[in-house]
């Protein structure tokens, strides 16, 4: 059926035409006629189905005709990298319109988004927490929202955002219209549609808990030790071209990027500690082809909009087949076609059965011709965490020794300078400064003097909280408020250590 059958204004069906849509998808198809007539919409789509076209061009068709200057619609979404791709799907579809938005996420500075809300944008598309953070404003106000769009309300559920999007909900006007899009509809996502929702029209394009039907599955048994040589060897034999890959962790995906670099395939990488920038930029620079590879944790595995994307990797099994099927779903976008693949190793093997359980398919395994399987690998691709705790430990170790001897030296000259008798005062700030050595590492943990422990704590990304082994320090970084989770994670991960070390410490130059 073409998109002429649902009578959209000729401004939106050009921009439609500009983006090569030739014909409307199932979520489409079923979503855009009842919400063009003002009714509510409960439906179950999996990203990649044209949902996003689905609830944006019934809201511009009906802003159209309205006067600008009022911020009629919110669109709430989990992530940021959804809310700026909803937004940016919003100026393309109405780009022949006068229909202004804004994408309203943490992250980036609150400015231009405030000047936003003081202008009166027709949309705006927002992950729930800055939107709160907004909300304490007098500036910011959703008292004259008429449409409300939940996007992957399940996502939200998954991150906790439900009490944030509660109280959001409170601030709405009762009377509107509400869309809503899930992927999958648990429990609390159906009660909280049975307060929401009034006579929705009930769509559900897709069968749940199946990845698009377009795409090639595939599953490559490996070693552990093996999976980034194998990951090198099917670009360089070019079974891959461009591919998202997705690692379990963040050091994983930092590893695999070093991997990466080393055998000059050019990669960016997309995580919980990268900055809004960073991440912005590397999936700008995929998008544009300048990476082979984009390395990614979960956080990019809903929301990312990369057309005609060939490959997904999934370089570690995901724990929750419901990740597998969302990552999946990055390849095949609407009618595309794509691959997605997924190494395991032998102690992956039976989460790897649960996923072909919930997908109800055994995945068809494959072998790369000419690669070594059985290759010895003398490097470890992960370093074990108490591993990387220690390292870091000894070298802030070294770190202070080096600063203590600096110490010792000064005070030597200045002794020297000051004409005492330069060796007995030397002697003796040598032994004040081993003593003081010596208690300083036996009391790292809990001398206030003791600050670089928290360097520890901060650099090893989280570990010395898990493990215990940073102790207090770390703890105390985690828990201090604007140095927090992106503070600390950010000087773990994207900054030299020690750098940003707390001013204090007695033995910093
Ligand atoms: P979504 O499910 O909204 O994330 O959309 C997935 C992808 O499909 C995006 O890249 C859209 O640009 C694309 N798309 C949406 N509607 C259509 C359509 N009718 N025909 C072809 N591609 C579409």
């Amino acid at each position: 059926m073409p998109f002429s059958s649902l009578q959209l204004h000729p401004d939106l069906a050009r921009a439609v035409k500009d983006l090569g849509y030739t014909q409307p998808t199932p979520i489409q198809l079923q979503s855009i006629p009842p919400a063009l007539e003002g009714r509510d919409i409960l439906a179950c789509a999996a990203t990649g189905s044209g949902k996003t076209a689905a609830f944006v061009l019934p809201i511009l068709q009906r802003l159209r005709e309205l006067p600008r200057g009022t911020t009629r619609v919110l669109v709430l979404a989990p992530t940021r990298e959804l809310a700026s791709q909803v937004e940016e799907q919003v100026r393309l579809l109405g780009k022949h319109t006068r229909v202004s938005s804004a994408a309203i996420f943490g992250g980036v500075g609150m400015g231009p988004q405030e000047a936003a809300f003081r202008r009166g944008v027709d949309i705006i598309v927002a992950t729930p927490g800055r939107l709160l953070d907004h909300l304490k404003a007098p500036y910011a106000s959703l008292a004259n929202i008429e449409i409300l769009v939940l996007d992957e309300a399940d996502r939200m559920l998954d991150m906790g955002f439900m009490p944030d999007i509660k109280r959001i909900l409170a601030m709405l006007p009762g009377k509107r219209q509400t869309l809503f899009f899930s992927a999958t509809m648990p429990a609390p996502i159906m009660e909280l549609t049975r307060k929401l929702l009034h006579d929705p029209a009930t769509i559900a394009v897709e069968r749940k808990q199946a990845p698009a039907k377009g795409i090639d599955q595939a599953v490559w048994p490996v070693a552990a030790e093996l999976k980034s040589a194998l990951l090198v060897a099917l670009l360089k034999e070019g079974v891959l071209k461009q591919a998202l890959v997705f690692t379990r962790t963040k050091h994983r995906a930092n590893r695999l990027a070093e991997v990466l670099a080393k055998a000059e395939v050019s990669s960016t990488r997309i995580h919980g500690n990268r900055s809004q920038a960073q991440r912005t930029d590397a999936l700008e620079g995929f998008k544009k082809g300048r990476y082979e590879v984009l390395v990614a944790t979960d956080i990019a595995a809903r929301g990312i909009d990369v057309e005609a994307l060939d490959h997904v990797v999934n370089f570690d099994v995901p724990a929750m087949a419901e990740d597998y099927i969302h990552r999946v779903g990055r390849t095949g976008r609407a009618d595309e076609t794509g691959e997605a693949y997924t190494f395991v190793s032998p102690d992956e093997e039976s989460d790897l059965r649960t996923i072909e359980r919930a997908i109800g398919a055994r995945l068809p395994r494959r072998t790369l011709p000419g690669f070594d399987y059985a290759a010895r690998t003398t490097q470890r691709f992960e370093v074990p965490i108490a591993e990387r705790i220690a390292e870091i430990r000894k070298r802030k170790a070294e770190e202070r020794a080096r600063a203590k001897e600096k110490l010792e030296r000064r005070n030597l000259r200045a002794a020297e300078e000051a004409g005492r008798p330069a060796a007995g005062r030397g002697n003796g700030a040598r032994r004040a400064a081993i003593a003081g050595s010596q208690g300083n590492s036996g009391q790292r943990a809990s001398a206030p003097t003791s600050r670089p422990g928290a360097g520890d704590g901060g650099s090893s990304n989280g570990a010395g909280r898990s493990s215990g082994g940073t102790g207090e320090s770390g703890r105390r970084r985690g828990s201090s408020g604007g140095g927090g989770r992106g503070g600390s994670s950010a000087a773990g991960r994207d900054r030299p250590s020690g750098a940003g070390r707390p001013t204090g410490n007695p033995y910093a130059d």
